[in-house]
């Protein structure tokens, strides 16, 4: 039945997508992100950091939140800027929200696709394990260990609304922030584990996510993806998507040649197609 159907033509308007990131990563990663997959959806993305960069905020047209968090990749500073993530959509009038790491290439239309096959007015938490078991933690209400999945960060997650406001009494108003500390858990396990233990909500497993704890470069079907990420540098193993386009040296993190592989059409892609 149409109707139905209809109900779930949402719109890029629709859709509220957080990047979280850190002053050190401003010019290293965002504005890698800002040059590529960003101009697709610049009303749709804010920007979660720990300074006043007058630059940067300039650059996201005002889209960059100083959540006056610490720096680090402690569980308490990454926890503390989930949880604004968290208050900034509940606070927006968006259907679905959709947090990344700045290390992410998001594929917006095929991100609105994915959207359209489920109804925000319902109870959604789509995502992608990278454990290949569930973790445990105590229920704080119940003092019992539950075992649940919960999706990467790295690899992006959505929300509905429906979802999200049912976080709220557990999650709102900087709660996020206790309860990872109580279950000294990360961030995103904790959003695994308000949704499974508090609100006995599970997650469905979208496997177009990517993050770099899977091998990148077995990725196919570049449209089809969701998102993909990248660990070239320092000492970490390379783990990269294997796609042709611009070198290495130019596109150490593929970024570029995926956006080019995606939009071939646009204007900053016009070296790439005549290669
Ligand atoms: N991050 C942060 N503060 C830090 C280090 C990292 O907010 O001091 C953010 C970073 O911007 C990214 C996420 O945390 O969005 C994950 O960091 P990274 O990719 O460096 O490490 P991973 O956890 O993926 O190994
Ligand atoms: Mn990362």
């Amino acid at each position: 039945n149409n109707t139905k159907e209809d109900e779930h033509e949402i719109e890029l308007q629709d859709l509220y997508i957080s990047i979280k990131t850190t002053e050190k990563f401003h010019k290293t990663r965002l504005e890698l992100l800002l040059q590529t997959w960003i101009v697709m959806a610049r009303d749709q993305t804010f920007i979660f950091t720990d300074t006043d960069d007058e630059e940067y905020t300039k650059k996201t047209n005002h889209h960059m939140i100083n959540t006056n968090c610490s720096k680090g990749h402690s569980r308490s500073a990454l926890c503390c800027k989930m949880s604004v993530e968290f208050d900034t959509f509940i606070a927006a009038n968006k259907r679905w929200w959709c947090h990344v790491d700045d290390d992410t290439y998001v594929n917006v239309p095929a991100l609105l696709r994915l959207l359209r096959q489920y109804d925000s007015h319902e109870d959604w938490y789509l995502g992608k394990p990278s454990l290949t078991h569930p973790i445990e933690a105590r229920n704080m209400a119940t003092n019992q260990k539950e075992a649940f999945w919960f999706a990467t960060g790295g690899a992006g997650f959505c929300l509905s609304r429906s979802l999200a406001l049912k976080m709220v009494s557990h999650a709102g108003g900087g709660k996020f922030k206790s309860v990872c500390n109580n279950i000294r858990l990360p961030d995103d396990c904790t959003i695994g584990y308000i949704i499974y233990t508090q609100l006995q909500k599970k997650l469905t497993v979208v496997s177009s996510f990517h993050s770099h704890l899977e091998g990148l470069w077995r990725v196919r079907d570049l449209e089809d993806q969701l998102t993909f990420s990248y660990s070239s540098f320092a000492n970490q193993k390379q783990n990269l998507v294997s796609v042709s386009g611009f070198d290495e040296n130019r596109d150490p993190t593929r970024f570029w040649s995926i956006h080019c592989h995606l939009f071939p059409y646009l204007k900053d892609c016009a070296r790439y197609s005549s290669t």
